[in-house]
């Protein structure tokens, strides 16, 4: 059988994530320009910065998708236009929407343009995927809820349409886009990429004629986080879904770190390719993948809707999340070969002496114990106490171009 390899699809939340992305092996990102994109709280792109973004996409041969999938009010229509036309001038690849009335200003605004339908717009059948492409979508993205069966079915009776996958990343516990919990918990709009997630929050019980006794939900010291559900992780199913002719595979998180992006996309890059140049080395590396993903931030965990759906193992009720078996503690900027010393750009603290390991975009990284750590004026320093302060710290090998530094914790396999 020959089987194509899908599109590797990587959230961008700002221009850095973006260049981490790529140097780790994305194929595609995925961003949010300023205005219409459901990720209110991620830096997203100007005019300009979007420009800049698409060259140097562009130049490393990867695709970019511009997301304006909002459930666009009335008021949000009057601007579409020019915002469309703006970003088919930036040349990017294709634009997500979800909305049809946003779909319909896309395809006046811009006809030339690939329309991919959001998420947002929940495609769970088939119809719903020969709809859009006889409207003239070039791409659905799944609906997150829909388990690996009926994927397969829609793929095998809307074989004229792409099929984007989400394959790693937070889940909602609603229905994703359906969810008003942050409005009325922070007044922060969820559909309009402002969620404050509260399902993440720290649940009690109270009964009514007692308030402020807060009544433990789980006997546990730390509480108990009853809607708080685990990440999405297809890793274990690479095959399944390359097999089902699914188009491109989705990493959720353009609010993430640069490390995150880093971390998912080098694992989800190497099992793909492993794949594809040796079934059972893919099999054998499994446990690999799977450590590697767990040392970027995560909630622990589950496989979704793939496998049927989730129950109550698919939810981590002890803590709420953001755990990671790294911490990240800076981004090497360059590598001088003469001194032997890597200019850093601190993200957390890191001290003289420690054992740290260089997390690199191709190949193992190795471990290098800080002997050697300068200020940008030459002087030894033994920590360097500001965010994103420049140190320059000595490497025993070559620092490649946006290597991570990053701490290991103890790893549970
Ligand atoms: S509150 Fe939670 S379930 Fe609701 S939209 Fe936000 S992340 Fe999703």
């Amino acid at each position: 059988m020959n089987l194509k390899k899908p599109e590797l699809l990587a959230p961008a939340g700002d221009f850095e994530k973006l260049q981490f992305a790529i140097a780790y092996g994305a194929d595609a990102v995925y961003l949010g320009a300023k205005r219409y994109s459901l990720r209110a709280m991620a830096k997203n792109f100007d005019e300009e910065t979007l420009r800049k973004a698409v060259r140097y996409a562009h130049n490393a041969g990867c695709k970019v998708y511009a997301a304006a999938n909002i459930f666009a009010r009335n008021d949000d229509l009057t601007s579409l236009p020019e915002y469309f036309s703006q970003i088919s001038q930036a040349g990017v690849d294709a634009c997500i929407v979800s909305d049809p009335g946003v779909f319909s200003i896309l395809r006046d605004a811009a006809p030339e343009m690939n329309i991919h339908i959001s998420t947002q717009a929940n495609n769970t059948n088939y119809m719903s995927a020969v709809f859009w492409q006889r409207l003239g979508a070039k791409r659905i993205v799944l609906a997150r809820e829909l388990s690996f069966k009926e994927a397969s079915e829609i793929r095998d009776k809307a074989p004229g349409i792409e099929l984007e996958y989400f394959v790693h990343g937070a889940m909602c516990i609603s229905y994703s886009g359906r969810c008003l919990l942050s409005n009325f918990m922070a007044g922060r709009d969820s559909n309009r990429g402002a969620c404050a997630h509260p399902c993440r929050y720290k649940y009690s019980l109270v009964e009514e004629t007692r308030p402020g006794e807060y009544l433990p939900i789980e006997e546990d010291s730390r509480g108990s986080y009853i809607m708080n559900s685990k990440d999405l992780c297809l890793i274990g199913f690479i095959p399944q879904l390359i097999e089902a002719g699914i188009s491109s595979f989705k990493i959720e998180g353009r609010m993430k770190s640069a490390y995150y992006v880093a971390a998912t996309v080098k694992a989800y890059r190497e099992a793909i390719d492993d794949w594809f140049s040796n079934r059972s080395l893919y099999e054998s590396k499994k446990g690999h993948y799977l450590s590697e993903l767990k040392k970027a931030g995560n909630r622990g965990f589950c496989s979704g809707f793939f496998e049927g759906g989730p129950d109550s193992s698919s939810l981590e009720y002890n803590f709420d999340g953001g755990d990671a078996a790294c911490d990240f503690l800076g981004t090497a900027l360059s590598y001088d070969e003469k001194s032997g010393l890597a200019v850093i750009e601190q993200r957390n603290k890191f001290s003289l002496g420690e054992d740290l390991e260089f997390f690199t975009p191709h190949g193992k990284g190795f471990t290098q114990n800080i002997k050697v750590m300068l200020d940008m004026d030459g002087f030894p320093i033994k920590d360097a106490p500001h965010p994103k302060q420049l140190v320059m710290v000595g490497a025993s090998q070559p620092v490649a171009p946006f290597s991570i530094l990053r701490r290991p914790k103890k790893i549970d396999d």
